[in-house]
């Protein structure tokens, strides 16, 4: 199942077989467990299709393992399987708005009833809830509660056992207040091998109050049997969003891919704890580094916008030592920051672009230890904007606190703007004397 796949992740990034057999693995992996938590076969083989033509036609950047590269790859296409980087639309599109919840019991309907009048109420709406389960005996007495703590008004009948009249005239007394969002919290569940009632008194709810929603919420731990429950529960009142609940308890996911594929519907929200606030509007992409193991996957995302940071630094460096560009402490605190993380910090000068085209610069311009390389990294963060954009302005007194600052010495400060001001006569000599040579040779 889903549930696996964070340990099919961690075998094929520290695996020891041969990278190609890895790949065709885990993609086998893949396919077993989407197929095992019931996602069309169609669509399984579309997805594992894309990756594999990804494979065929990308390339990893030089800094990122392959075997990174395809986790990522993995990520990407999974999340577009969940929506990609669309959020879903939580704002409601009319006024008034009903919005009914149906599940199981014990999976938080009534906790999300609240969570939701909670989040909507935060948004400005006004909100009204209405306690239809009538089987639990505490059950309007645990929404009052919940209601009382976030002050939205509850409709309920303590001692009436009509669960769709309760629904009807809770939803018509709010309409009649000016509520312009309505939730309304249902049973889950009358007793043993009853779910045949259960579901009719969905319908006849449903029928009753003419929700403008009906969502469906589970159990994150639920897997495989999400299917059954979910298209049982999409036949007898249509299924319009899915909210997973207690997806801090596990980091399964199969069931709400199930319930996706069984219903057609979109996840809406994800709980995450038993707190009124524990709710997180549900983000394809999160949910899926979720179930390939968040630690692995944001690793791996993090190396992939370092990538993105340094090219992006390395280019601003390109322009400012081989164009007309003037070299900066914000260039290179930017530079060093960028490079941190890919390799030792005294190998920044090497590092830089350009620098080769230039010719020779001096070795001890270039090699600069590591831990000289830290205090000036916290000398710089100690300077203001104005001082990292125009250097010449750092007197002796700016020398004094930025050195307070940082916990250097002015001696240190002084040392780095000197070193500096080296750097940026150096490269301003060897570009002219790269503008003659190619005077001298016709140009490029
Ligand atoms: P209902 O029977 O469907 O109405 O379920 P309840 O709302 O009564 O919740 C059942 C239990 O699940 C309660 O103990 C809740 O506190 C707990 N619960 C609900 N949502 C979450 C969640 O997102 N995370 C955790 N950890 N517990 C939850
Ligand atoms: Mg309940």
């Amino acid at each position: 199942v889903l549930d696996n796949l964070k340990d099919s992740v961690r075998k094929f990034l520290t695996g020891s077989s041969s990278y190609d057999k890895a790949v065709d693995d885990f993609i086998k992996e893949l396919q077993k467990a989407l197929i095992s938590s019931d996602v069309q076969v169609k669509l399984v083989l579309s997805l594992t299709n894309k990756i594999k033509e990804r494979l065929k036609n990308e390339k990893p950047p030089s800094s990122i393992e392959r075997r990174e590269w395809f986790i990522k790859i993995v990520y990407d296409e999974l999340s577009n399987l969940f929506g990609g980087d669309k959020e879903p639309k939580v704002t409601p599109e009319k006024i008034p708005y009903v919005i009914m919840l149906v599940g199981v019991q014990g999976t938080g309907k009534t906790t999300t009833a609240g969570k939701l009048a909670y989040f909507y109420k935060k948004k400005g709406f006004k909100v009204g809830l209405v306690g239809a389960d009538v089987y639990r005996p505490a059950a309007l007495e645990q929404l009052k509660q919940i209601g009382d703590q976030i002050q939205v008004p509850v409709y309920g009948e303590p001692n009436s056992n009509d669960a769709v009249g309760i629904a009807k005239r809770g939803v018509e007394k709010f309409l009649g207040e000016k509520a312009e969002i309505i939730i309304v919290d249902t049973a889950g569940r009358h007793g043993y091998g009853e779910e045949v009632k259960l579901l009719e008194e969905m319908k006849n709810i449903y029928d009753a109050i003419n929700p403008d929603e009906v969502t469906l919420v589970i159990d994150a731990s639920l897997g495989q049997k999400a299917y059954d429950l979910a298209s049982r529960f999409n036949q007898a009142t249509k299924i319009g969003t899915i909210i997973i609940t207690k997806m801090d308890g596990t980091a399964k996911g199969g069931g709400a891919l199930s319930a996706v594929a069984a219903t057609g519907a979109t996840i809406k929200f994800i709980g995450t704890g038993e707190k009124i606030d524990e709710l997180e509007v549900f983000n394809p992409r999160r949910f899926v580094a979720r179930i390939l193991g968040m630690g692995d996957v944001e690793a791996i995302i993090e190396k992939f916008q370092e990538v993105e940071n340094y090219d992006k630094v390395q280019k601003k460096m390109e322009e400012v030592i081989t164009g007309k560009g003037k070299l900066t402490f914000r260039d290179l605190y930017n530079q060093m920051i960028a490079l941190r993380k890919m390799g030792p910090l005294s190998k920044i000068f090497q590092l830089m672009p350009g620098i080769g085209m230039l010719g020779q610069i001096p070795e001890d311009q270039l090699k600069i230890g590591e831990e000289k390389m830290k205090k000036w990294l916290a000398i710089m963060n100690s300077m203001t904007y104005e001082e990292l954009d125009n250097p010449s302005i750092i007197d002796k007194s700016r020398m004094r606190r930025i050195a307070l600052g940082s916990g250097t010495r002015p001696e240190d400060v002084k040392e780095l703007v000197d070193h500096f001001n080296l750097m940026q006569k150096t490269i301003k000599m060897l570009k002219r004397r790269k503008k003659d040579v190619e005077k001298l040779f016709g140009g490029q």
